[in-house]
């Protein structure tokens, strides 16, 4: 399976790269069509509700819109995180099946709301983690791994960053199924111009990696790789594994695993703002010794996306190739018998 896998794999990212190809879009439907039902999520930006479509009974997650106020029509934080879902279309990566709107009543003062229309999905990677009478098997595990990072892999390809990567924005369906979702702080990149600056003020700062806490602002899609090594780590510690309390104690506790940057392991960290401005202490890389009690392989990977340097940091397309979805266990498939029987 091993060897023919990766052709396969191969075969297939290669012949989708930088080709688009746009889901049909209908467009938009009335609140109306759909069955409202109990409030799932809080985001930061909004709520999310489950809600099953009248006629077709399919079931959603409705992420409503926040409106400042109408006169200013729809968010432009709001246009791009649709702008940007439109465009994409993969299996791991959640779909913007339309938007609906609710119309706004001037006689009982009520305000119109736009939402986004997503397939529900039965949970997300997150809450599982918490719950701690859900166990993984080390399949399982491989396959979440495995589509968390093709997902990531595909929005690199399409310039994509995801600027949020952690547990609450991975969904998962009760078939195995994982979709990267929340596009609210993605934005697209050129990577022909690498000098260009963006914000600092992206990713949940336990899953933000040590460049941006150093005041980095010309960044690029290691931002995510970084995420997603927290996110592996967290699979199998169970508990998010850098919880920094504030900016500077968040870089200490990231020293604490990784080492503190000095000019081997980080050579051009003395260009970065924020370097020099705090003395941090001297620790040694440990990562491997941390986290001796899991899956060898699958450490060795979070070790290497956990690079403190982001240009050493392992892309997507290369963890993709690391061998710990060649050897060892099997890659379960989700929604196959294999899924369910195959227990570690
Ligand atoms: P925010 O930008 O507010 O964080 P998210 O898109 O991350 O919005 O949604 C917030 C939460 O709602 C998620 O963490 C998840 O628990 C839940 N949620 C979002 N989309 C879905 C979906 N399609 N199916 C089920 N739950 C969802
Ligand atoms: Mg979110």
């Amino acid at each position: 399976m091993h060897s023919g896998s990766t052709t396969t794999s191969d075969a297939k990212r290669s012949s989708t790269k930088k080709k688009f190809e746009p889901r049909t879009f209908t467009g938009c439907s009335k609140i109306e069509d759909y069955e409202t039902r109990n409030k799932i999520g809080e985001g930061t930006f909004g709520e999310v509700s489950f809600a099953q479509h009248k006629k077709t009974e399919a079931k959603v997650a409705l992420k409503r819109i926040l409106m400042h106020s109408e006169k200013e029509g729809i968010p432009i934080t709001a246009l791009r995180e649709i702008k940007i879902l439109k465009s994409l279309n993969h299996p791991n990566i959640v779909p913007l099946l339309e938007m609906a709107i609710k119309k706004g009543d001037k006689s009982s003062r009520s305000r119109g709301s736009i939402f986004m229309v997503f397939p529900y999905m039965d949970y997300d990677l997150a809450g599982l983690l918490e719950n701690p009478a859900v166990r993984f098997n080390q399949s399982q595990i491989k396959s979440y791994i495995k589509q968390l990072l093709e997902g990531t892999y595909y929005l690199h390809q399409h310039n994509i960053l995801h600027r949020d990567m952690k547990g609450a924005n991975i969904l998962i369906d009760a078939q195995g199924n994982l979709k990267l979702a929340d596009f609210g702080l993605a934005r697209s990149f050129n990577p022909e111009d690498p000098n260009k600056a963006y914000t600092t003020l992206v990713v949940t700062r336990w899953y933000r990696p040590p460049e941006l806490l150093l005041g980095a602002t010309k960044y690029n899609a290691a931002i995510d790789m970084w995420g997603v090594g927290c996110v592996i780590g967290e699979i199998f510690k169970r508990r998010p594994i850098l919880t920094g309390t504030s900016d500077i104690d968040q870089l200490e506790k990231i020293f604490e695993l990784c080492g503190t940057p000095n000019k081997h392991n980080w050579p051009s960290v003395d260009q970065l703002t924020d370097w020099g401005k705090i003395q941090f202490k001297v620790y040694q890389r440990n990562v491997l010794r941390r986290f001796e009690q899991y899956d060898r392989l699958a450490i060795d990977l979070m070790d290497k996306l956990l690079a403190l340097e982001p240009a050493t940091r392992l892309t997507a397309g290369e963890a993709l190739k690391h061998d710990y979805f060649y050897h060892g266990w099997r890659i379960a498939v989700p929604g196959t018998k294999e899924w369910v029987s195959d227990s570690a």
